[in-house]
C-alpha cells in the first residue's frame, strides 16, 4: 500500500475538472486520480495530459451509480489506505432549450448535482485522511440569494440545518416541480439552481459535521463559484479558459489556510453566502 497523498477529481474528462486535474499533476505532492463516468473519455483524457507532462491515474467514476462509487472506494481502500483530496466537479445542467419537461430536468439534475455529490462524499468521507480537503463545485447560480422564497433561504440557511432535512428540502422541490407549483412554491424556474443552492447548503453542513464530530481530523469542506467558463455546459459561452476556472478550485485545494465552510468566489475571495 501506497503512503503517499492521494487526490481524487471527478468529471476530471472535460472542463474545469480536466483543468484541476492538470494543475493538481504540477502541484499536488502525492497521486492524482481523473475519475470519468465513460472509460473511453477518462482514458484519452489522461493520455492528452500525459502528452503535455502530467500523470495522472484514472478509475471509472460514475458519481449517479452507487456501485461505481462502491468499486472506487474499495480501490482507493486497497492501494492507499485513504484520501487526502475531494473535488466534487462533476454535475450535469440542461440547455435552456432541451426538451425535457421541467419535472424531469428538476428531478435529473438534483439527483446528479446533489445526490449524487452526497453519495460520494458519504462514501468517501470515513476514508478521509486528517487534515483533507474537500472542494464541493457550486457556482454564482448557487448563492442563497438564487431562491425567491424568503421563507426557503431562511430554512436553507438555518445553522442547524441537517442533511436529512437538506435532503427533504431538495425532494420537496421535485415533488414541486412534479405538481408545477415550483414557481408558487418560491424556488424560481432554474433546476440547476437549486441543485447549487443545494451543494453550498451542504458544504456547510458538512464542515460543522466534521468539527463537531472530528474536529482533531482537521477537514476542510468549502464551495467554490468557478467563474463562468468556456466549457460544453455553457455551450461554450463563458469567457474564461478551463484553467482560469481551475483557479478557485485549486487555491482551495492546494492554498487555502483555514477556510472551512465557506463559499468561495471565482476569484478566490470568501463570498457572503
Ligand atoms: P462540463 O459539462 O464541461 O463537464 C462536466 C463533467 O462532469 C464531465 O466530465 C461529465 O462527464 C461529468 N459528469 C456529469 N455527470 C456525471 C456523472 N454522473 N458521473 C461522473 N461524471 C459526471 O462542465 P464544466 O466543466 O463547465 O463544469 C464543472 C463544474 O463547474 C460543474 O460542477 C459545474 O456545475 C460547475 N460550474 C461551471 C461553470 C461554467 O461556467 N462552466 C460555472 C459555475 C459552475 P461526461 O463527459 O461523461 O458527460
Amino acid at each position: 500500500m501506497s503512503s503517499q497523498k492521494v487526490a481524487v477529481v471527478t468529471g476530471g474528462n472535460k472542463g474545469i475538472g480536466y483543468a484541476i486535474v492538470k494543475g493538481l499533476c504540477e502541484k499536488f505532492q502525492g497521486i492524482v486520480y481523473l475519475t470519468s463516468r465513460d472509460v473511453d473519455r477518462g482514458e484519452t483524457a489522461v493520455s492528452q495530459l500525459k502528452e503535455v507532462g502530467c500523470n495522472p491515474v484514472f478509475h471509472q467514476l460514475d458519481i449517479d451509480d452507487q456501485s461505481s462509487i462502491d468499486k472506487f472506494k474499495e480501490h482507493l481502500v486497497q492501494s492507499h489506505g485513504g484520501l487526502d483530496l475531494l473535488v466534487n466537479n462533476a454535475a450535469i445542467a440542461f440547455k435552456n432549450d432541451a426538451p425535457e419537461p421541467f419535472s424531469e430536468q428538476a428531478e435529473k439534475t438534483t439527483a446528479v448535482n446533489y445526490f449524487s455529490t452526497l453519495r460520494v462524499c458519504e462514501a468517501l468521507f470515513p476514508i478521509l485522511r486528517s487534515n483533507a480537503r474537500v472542494v464541493n463545485l457550486s457556482s454564482s447560480a448557487g448563492h442563497l440569494s438564487r431562491i425567491p422564497s424568503a421563507d426557503l433561504r431562511a430554512k436553507l440557511n438555518d445553522p442547524a440545518l441537517t442533511v436529512a432535512q437538506l435532503n427533504k428540502l431538495m425532494e420537496q422541490f421535485v415533488q414541486d416541480a412534479k405538481d408545477n407549483k415550483n414557481q408558487e412554491a418560491g424556488w424560481g424556474n432554474s433546476a440547476y439552481v437549486v441543485s447549487k443552492v443545494g451543494v453550498s447548503a451542504l458544504t456547510k453542513i458538512q464542515q460543522r459535521e466534521f468539527d463537531n464530530e472530528s474536529p482533531n481530523r482537521n477537514i476542510c469542506v468549502n464551495s467554490v463559484h468557478p467563474g463562468y467558463v468556456d466549457t460544453d455546459m455553457t455551450s461554450h459561452k463563458g469567457p474564461w479558459t478551463i484553467e482560469q476556472g481551475a483557479r478557485a478550485p485549486l487555491f482551495l485545494a492546494l492554498e487555502a489556510e483555514n477556510l472551512k465552510g465557506q463559499y468561495v468566489w471565482s476569484d478566490a475571495t470568501v463570498a457572503q453566502w
